[in-house]
């Protein structure tokens, strides 16, 4: 979504090989004109989208764009850390840190995550009713000059149009402490990390391929890996939020961490599959996600991986692809929100921009 650094765009929110099997011949969509002016583009077309069954009073408020009552929302007065997700598709829309109390009797935030949010007129004629900006979902609507907060912005939300999904800031910590030199990935995979310490059994990689919802979903499954995390990496500065990675101005790429026994699968089969998952001839974006934060990257932990790295990028290049993809030594790798993980897991849906297309 950002042109600054280089470019990039909001983060994905996504989840294999059994599905690979399956998946068919589809590049990411090129949708230039769902771009706004700030480069933020809707995730996926609204046709996409995986959508929730809603109750007839989400129906009324989502689709019909009714209003709850005041004071009567499940989160009007709700203070835990974590993040509000669209009630219908999913999409994480606004943080806890942006929320405060308006005394209105909806939930208020002065900020949201960038690209996440819609603002249209409303049919009032007065307001501005602001939607998901992937499924169009009604939210409520947002006012300005109010003095409220010091960002002078309220969206004020229905609650029944919201998900909480909790921080669980324990793991995230634990997990925003380890980086690729340390092992320590915050996670309950104590086999793992034993095994870790003693430099054999576990083998890391970190690809970056657009949206990490979609390489994580695709990666997954495949025999021999164990783990599939979403995260940043590439970047300038320490723990990263999601917000601050989709501003496009810390350097990170949307980067995932794949965990993987080694007598099972290699490092380079990882490789081709992850150069057929994502266009790796896109500059700065995947698909509709445009910006520096989705190029294309592998990040390898030893020479054995930028050599297998290099060498499939030089196939590729035989074969008369423009192949844009970064080879760089790993750095910290940051985990990202617990709501970034497993998103087509937990949503039901399937990747908006990673499929996989045979290249080699
Ligand atoms: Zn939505």
């Amino acid at each position: 979504m950002v042109e600054s650094l280089g470019s990039r765009a909001s983060a994905c929110r996504s989840s294999t090989v059994a599905v690979l099997s399956v998946l068919l011949l589809a590049g990411c969509v090129q949708s230039a004109e769902e771009a706004d002016a700030n480069g933020n583009s809707n995730r996926k077309a609204e046709e996409d989208v995986s959508m929730r069954e809603l109750t007839p009073e989400e129906e009324a408020v989502i689709v019909h764009k009714g209003t709850e009552r005041p004071f009567s929302g499940e989160y009007y007065d709700h203070h835990e850390a974590g993040a509000y997700v669209c009630r219908r598709c999913g999409t994480p829309l606004y943080e806890s840190d942006d929320k405060f109390d308006s005394g209105c009797g909806w939930p208020s935030f002065d900020d949201e995550l960038p690209g996440a949010v819609k603002r249209l007129p409303d049919a009032d004629g007065r307001r501005t009713e602001i939607l998901c900006a992937t499924c169009g979902a009604h939210l409520g609507h947002v006012f300005e000059g109010e003095r409220m907060t010091v960002n002078n912005v309220r969206h004020c939300v229905n609650s029944i149009s919201l998900e909480f999904v909790p921080a669980e800031e324990g793991v995230e910590d634990a997990a925003r402490e380890g980086g690729v030199e340390s092992g320590v990935e915050g996670t309950d995979d104590g086999a793992d990390r034993a095994r870790d310490e003693r430099g054999d059994a576990t083998g890391r990689a970190y690809f970056a391929g657009g949206c990490f919802w979609g390489v994580e979903h695709l990666l997954q499954e495949v025999d021999g890996v164990s783990e599939v995390r979403s995260g940043y990496m590439g970047g300038q500065t320490e723990e990263p939020t999601y917000h601050d990675v989709t501003s496009g101005r810390t350097g990170h790429a949307e980067t995932v961490e794949v965990v993987y026994d080694p007598a099972r699968v290699t490092f380079k089969e990882l490789a081709r599959l992850f150069f057929e998952i994502h266009d790796p001839t896109q500059v700065d974006g995947q698909g509709p996600d445009r910006g520096s934060q989705y190029r294309s990257a592998v990040f390898y932990v030893d020479d054995p991986q930028k050599l297998a790295a290099e060498e499939l990028i030089g196939i590729l290049k035989e074969k008369g692809y423009d192949v844009a993809t970064e080879v760089t030594a790993a750095g910290p790798f940051w985990e990202a929100e617990d709501y970034h993980q497993d998103y087509y897991e937990r949503s039901g849906g399937s990747p908006y921009c990673h499929t996989r297309q045979k290249r080699f």
